[in-house]
């Protein structure tokens, strides 16, 4: 199943060129009060969800090409990150000071420093599009296998890790180049950019052979295929369970590979990543207001 989020927090199913909407589904979720939970609920019943989902008989239908699409997931409790994790990509930042900006933290690999945390507010769908900050430096694309966690994962094993996955998703992990920690660069509002759906696991039995590419205003610039990650899915999810707990909802964004560039307001991006799907996401500038959107 896939599943959007898109207007006022809509939920639909995608079916092909046209969503039917089942917002109705959400009122099987359990009511809240504070203090709210720290993961997603959405993600956390999905199951119940989707059951619920399916006997929606008379669910409006709309086409697709006609909605703003929300983040996939719009609470995540944390998103977590992968640094340098293709081969090419972590020699193409060694080779360029405009990657690297002589950062020691940048030139080692992901075995010695880990995972990085975005904010959540970074978070953003590829409806609203990205507003960049920083005009006189360089903010860059990454085009990113993004996955969601579904249950609670405490110190698991690569083994039994893509048990853990509720669904993937394209991740897009934009980047102001320069000095300052990594969280903090990646972090500015609709830096994380998840979309255009939610593909439930059982549809991708093996996340480690998709392609995936990035075009900036119909340039190619990134290309490549998840079989070239230094650590897969399931070793991911084995690293970052040792450390702490992965909550439903939690987002993963795996690594870029080679072929980053820079990005300007007035830019179109559009990202693509096999069994998933495509996204066209729009570049402007912070300082100027969000296009009109659709419903
Ligand atoms: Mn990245």
């Amino acid at each position: 199943m896939r599943f959007c989020r898109f207007g006022e927090g809509r939920l639909g199913l995608v079916e092909g060129a046209n969503v039917r909407d089942v917002t109705a589904a959400l009122d099987v979720l359990p009511g809240c009060r504070y203090p709210l939970p720290t993961y997603d609920v959405l993600i956390a019943n999905l199951e119940e969800v989707a059951e619920r989902a399916r006997t929606i008989a008379a669910a409006p239908v709309l086409p697709l090409s006609s909605l703003k699409l929300l983040s996939p997931v719009a609470n995540p409790g944390k998103i977590v990150a992968a640094p340098v994790n293709y081969g090419k990509h972590a020699q193409e930042v060694r080779d360029n000071p405009a990657l690297h900006n002589n950062n020691p933290a940048l030139l080692k690999s992901i075995h010695t420093i880990g995972l990085f945390l975005k904010a959540t507010s970074s978070l953003t769908g590829p409806g609203e599009g990205i507003a960049l900050r920083m005009l006189d430096r360089r903010n860059d694309h990454e085009v990113e296998l993004a996955f969601v966690i579904g249950k609670e994962a405490r110190q698991v094993s690569r083994r039994d890790a893509l048990q853990y996955v509720a669904g993937y998703a394209i991740g897009l992990d934009i980047t102001i180049r320069g000095q300052e920690d990594r969280s903090f660069r990646k972090s500015p509002d609709t830096y994380t950019v998840l979309g255009p759906w939610l593909v439930t696991a059982d549809e991708i039995p093996n996340p480690g052979a998709l392609d995936l590419q990035l075009s900036v205003n119909g340039e190619l610039r990134q290309k490549s295929n998840t079989r070239d990650m230094i650590l897969g899915v399931p070793e991911l999810i084995e690293l970052a369970s040792s450390f702490y707990t992965l909550y439903p909802g939690d987002v993963v964004i795996t690594g870029t590979p080679e072929g980053v560039g820079p990005l300007a307001p007035g830019d179109t991006i559009e990202a693509f990543v096999e069994s998933v799907g495509s996204m066209e996401v729009k570049v402007r500038a912070a300082s100027e207001a969000p296009a009109a959107g659709h419903a």
